[in-house]
């Protein structure tokens, strides 16, 4: 008999990347393989992110598809078990199972780990099943060990999930909950796993990763710095990065941790949102944009080639030119390695949903387009002072064109090369010969070839 197929479609951010390797792992106790082809699958999931907008309608018109797609394999006699999971699942749990009758199961972020369960109980009764409890700690202690399956390089394992900062804009803490840190020990096993599949760039994970606090085998909490030296210790890591942080989270220690620990890449995500003291008050940001330059004054002292990256929202409630320019003068004292903006649009059910000095949608398009701009030359210029200079290379994936690779430098940007396939998976000294606003184009160097 042939293997039952899973289909699974990731939307959104690392950590739902990171949550849909986890669900085929645990998928894998049942029988199922993973397929690309949504038409041969037995079991599809869709594995939701709430933070754009309009995220639930696009939800329910995949949806859509999936149930005609349903409708035409039910009069070839083939059910399709459909399960909706993450975000979108935990914001509109009920209202997905009644707008929606494809949908046989609704899973959040923090109990995909009751799934084979819960489709076993489906395929037996033909119940409509919905789990949406907040319980980190047993989901982590539950889910299998991480299965041999995946050799890529590179790999995410997250250490922390929740937030507890409640920004006024932001639905994470009621879709992921409260600021959950997991134990040491039992992110060290993980990590060891991951090795012996053949990653040794990990990438640490966190809605809030710098606020980590988990508990060390010596039975105190643990900082992400520690944790960090930790992990670069054990045979076979040669990179570690990690993200998202939260400005108030960083301390003296992460900062020194980048200058002393080479294993830990010379980049930095750290969203500042707005310059405007008065919006990041109402964004509940608890940070002051001062503050945030002191940050990363201290960080450049210690770590003066780090890339910065961060995330900007434009026209929150409110946001006055004369405010909105002061998040232009942030960009520019701080100049970006890159910068991930959006136009606000509401949450439903956050704080901000409720102001009602929304600006309109041609302003908020202006202004990001300024924005935007303003972002793009900095990426240039950061990329453009790249050129000339040899950089280690991951490269782990194949380019576009035939006869290419595409990689990572240590600051993230993704770095394309003609070069020898064997050269898949491996860490390799490459010269920066061109670069544009997203990539860098390089070739290889020394006796490599
Ligand atoms: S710190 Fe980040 S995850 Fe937490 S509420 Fe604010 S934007 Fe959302």
């Amino acid at each position: 008999m042939s293997a039952k197929k899973v289909f699974i479609k990731t939307f959104g951010c690392q950590m739902n990347v990171y949550d849909s390797e986890r669900i085929l792992e645990s998928l894998s106790s049942l029988g199922f393989e993973e397929t690309s082809q949504i038409s041969c699958a037995d079991l599809v999931v869709l594995n939701t992110c709430n933070i754009r907008e309009k995220a639930a309608e696009k939800v329910y018109s995949e949806l859509g598809r999936i149930r005609r797609m349903c409708e035409d394999s039910a009069h070839r006699d083939q059910k399709k078990t459909v399960v909706v999971a993450g975000c979108v699942a935990q914001a509109e749990s009920y209202e997905i199972i009644n707008r929606a009758s494809v949908v046989d199961i609704i899973v959040g972020p923090q109990s995909y780990h009751m799934l084979p369960e819960m489709i076993k109980d489906t395929e037996r009764h033909g119940h409509k099943l919905i789990d949406v409890n907040f319980n980190h700690q047993q989901k982590f202690n539950t889910l299998p060990q991480r299965n041999t399956k995946n050799n890529r390089a590179t790999a995410f394992l997250t250490v922390q999930e929740g937030c507890d900062k409640c920004c006024t804009f932001c639905v994470v803490p009621y879709t992921r909950g409260a600021e959950y840190s997991r134990p040491v020990e039992q992110i060290l096993n993980e990590a060891i796993a991951l090795i012996s599949r053949g990653a040794f760039e990990i990438t640490l994970l966190g809605q809030n990763v710098n606020a980590y606090r988990g508990k060390g085998p010596d039975g105190r909490m643990w900082s992400l710095s520690k944790l960090i030296n930790t992990l670069s210790e054990l045979d076979g890591i040669k990179r570690l990065r990690y993200t998202t942080s939260h400005p108030c989270d960083i301390d003296e220690e992460l900062i020194e941790c980048h200058n002393y620990n080479s294993k830990l890449m010379p980049h930095l995500h750290l969203p500042f949102q707005a310059g405007s003291n008065r919006i990041l008050a109402a964004m509940n940001r608890k940070h002051t944009s001062e503050e945030y330059l002191r940050i990363v004054d201290s960080i450049r002292l210690t770590k003066a080639d780090i890339a910065l990256s961060t995330d900007i929202i434009v026209g929150f409630p409110g946001e006055t030119v004369a405010e909105f320019d002061k998040t232009l003068r942030v960009v520019e004292e701080v100049g970006f390695a890159q910068a991930f903006s959006f136009k606000y649009s509401p949450r439903p059910g956050t704080p901000a949903a409720a102001i009602k000095n929304h600006i309109s949608e041609a302003e908020k398009a202006s202004r990001l387009n300024a924005l935007q701009s303003l972002i793009k030359e900095q990426q240039l210029r950061f990329n453009i002072s790249c050129i000339n200079k040899t950089l280690p290379v991951l490269f782990d994936r194949h380019g576009r064109n035939s006869g290419q690779l595409l990689g990572r430098s240590p600051y993230l940007q993704p770095v394309h090369a003609i070069i020898p396939y064997k050269m898949l998976g491996q860490i390799v000294p490459v010269k920066i010969i061109s670069a544009k606003t997203n990539s860098l184009f390089g070739i290889l160097q020394g006796s490599q070839l």
